[in-house]
């Protein structure tokens, strides 16, 4: 009977949805992290359930064809990067695996469909320094000198970290910067488990296209002293547009506080996807990876299809990245989302761009798009006459769009949501996905409600993660 701390010798067959190497012994299947398919292993036990176990990764007595060298020295430490060790090229493939495979088995859908369907994974040209945010904790080590790092994997304890080959060589300088100040001025980092200390982490946001900077210090308290010498420092990097504070006094492990105070330079920093201007503040979401964003909304404006008279609702929208988008090929955009600040954003970056097509409107999709479905298709049936031709037409259009285009957290879209969708009947549906499971799950919901799946693609947005995006083309059946 295996037990406990036994010493097992694995070859890894397979790779799990986390990253973790799959492989058997003695007849039970083993989940081992960092090791990778055709590895051979030894691992000690350390979780045994009926047919299956956790183990962790002693050697590698034979290492993986498709093993490379990371480039980063703390990969496994750090666990922001599962998959850090497996050349680029099969990471393609275990994520296009990843959606297939969960379209097979949770959507149910025959191999030879999926297979039809799944257009090639749309790589990256370089898979590192592609992200445009990092926020960086800060703490203090034993000796007393204040580090910046990053969070090792599942725990609250800071590694210290140099560089980070996910994020731009900016930070790095930025983050020395700060230490130094720091340790001059005996500035104290934050203590998480005392709610002590002063400075918790840094948000650092750089604008692809512009090459604009901003950095936002999180502070436990109402000012940061000697803030004048930090600036002047930080404001002699090149790019650098805007210094803030942001406040958290909550002993929480929410990053950010709600009030942001610039420092010097504006409040906002620019950026670009594709030919739309995007005013980015510390507080709003923006993708983290723009040149892949730019290729994945490319692909969604493909599926949608449009040639400038179409209605489309564009629901989950953020600050209106796809909408305004889309804007740009449709007679009329409408964004729902839930985050009211995000809708300032949208309306701001429509403004910012000259687009009057586009229309906002804040609160849960599940909630914004029935609710409306039900009243207005009740007024236009009631026909109180009072209404003009122009209100009625736009109300139809709004009620039966073209197009209607989601973009949901990793949880997907509610059935009622769905529901409404299915019966507003548009032409096409555009779901894009960060999560291939629920994905699947809304698929098969759809084809049951007289719509077929048409194309799918991923698109790596996320290199050496196992975190995996992906867009899909669902057209209404005629029959
Ligand atoms: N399409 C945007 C944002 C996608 S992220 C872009 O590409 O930038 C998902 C968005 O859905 C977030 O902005 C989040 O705030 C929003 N959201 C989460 N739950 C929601 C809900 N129930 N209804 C509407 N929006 C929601």
């Amino acid at each position: 009977m295996m037990k406990k701390n036994d010493i097992i010798t694995v070859y890894i067959e397979d790779i799990g949805v986390d990253g973790e190497g799959i492989g058997k012994a003695e007849g039970m299947t083993f989940f081992i992290k960092d090791a990778l398919p055709q590895d051979v292993v030894t691992a000690v036990v350390m979780k045994l359930k009926k047919t299956y176990g956790y183990a962790r990764l002693l050697e590698i007595l034979t290492p993986s064809p498709h093993r490379v060298l990371p480039l980063c020295p703390i990969s496994r430490k750090c666990g922001g990067c599962q998959i850090q060790a497996l050349s680029y090229e099969e990471q393609l493939r275990f994520k296009q695996n990843k959606i297939r495979n969960n379209l097979i088995r949770l959507g149910g859908f025959q191999e030879e469909q999926v297979d039809a369907w799944m257009e090639p994974m749309m790589g990256m040209d370089y898979p590192y320094r592609y992200r445009n945010k990092a926020q960086f904790p800060i703490g203090t080590d034993k000796e007393g000198n204040p580090i910046a790092g990053f969070y090792a994997g599942r725990t609250h304890s800071i590694i210290p970290v140099e560089d980070c080959y996910l994020g731009v060589e900016e930070n790095r300088k930025i983050l020395e910067i700060l230490q130094s100040f720091m340790k001059e001025k005996k500035i104290p980092a934050y203590d998480e488990k005392s709610g002590r200390g002063l400075i918790r982490h840094v948000l650092i946001r750089c604008g692809f296209t512009t090459g604009e900077i901003m950095v936002c210090i999180v502070i436990n308290g109402k000012r940061l002293p000697f803030s004048e010498a930090l600036i002047e420092r930080l404001s002699a990097i090149s790019g650098m547009t805007s210094i803030s504070l942001n406040f958290n006094t909550k002993q929480t492990n929410v990053i950010l506080g709600e009030q942001v105070e610039t420092l010097w330079g504006s409040p906002y920093v620019t950026d670009y996807i594709g030919d739309i201007k995007y005013r980015i503040s510390p507080l709003s979401f923006f993708q983290v990876n723009p040149i892949q964003t730019a290729k994945l909304y490319q692909t969604a404006l493909s599926y949608a299809g449009l040639t400038g008279e179409e209605a489309v609702w564009d629901l989950y929208c953020g600050i209106g990245t796809i909408s305004l988008f889309l804007a740009q090929k449709a007679k009329k955009v409408y964004g729902v989302e839930i985050v009211p600040q995000a809708i300032a954003d949208a309306k701001a970056n429509a403004m910012l761009n000259g687009i009057t097509n586009a229309e906002f409107f804040v609160g849960k999709a599940e909630e914004v798009l029935p609710e409306f479905y039900r009243q207005k298709s009740a007024e236009m049936r009631m026909g109180d006459g009072g209404e003009s031709g122009k209100a009625l037409s736009q109300n139809h259009s709004m009620l039966h769009p073209e197009v209607i285009v989601v973009d949901p957290p990793r949880k997907g879209c509610e059935v009622c949501l769905l529901a409404t969708m299915a019966e507003m009947a548009p032409e096409r549906i555009v779901y894009v996905s960060c999560d291939s499971a629920t994905l699947a799950r809304d698929l098969k919901y759809l084809c049951g409600r007289g719509y077929e799946v048409k194309k799918v693609r991923g698109v790596d947005q996320f290199g050496m993660t196992v975190h995996t995006e992906c867009v899909v083309l669902i057209q209404r059946k005629h029959i």
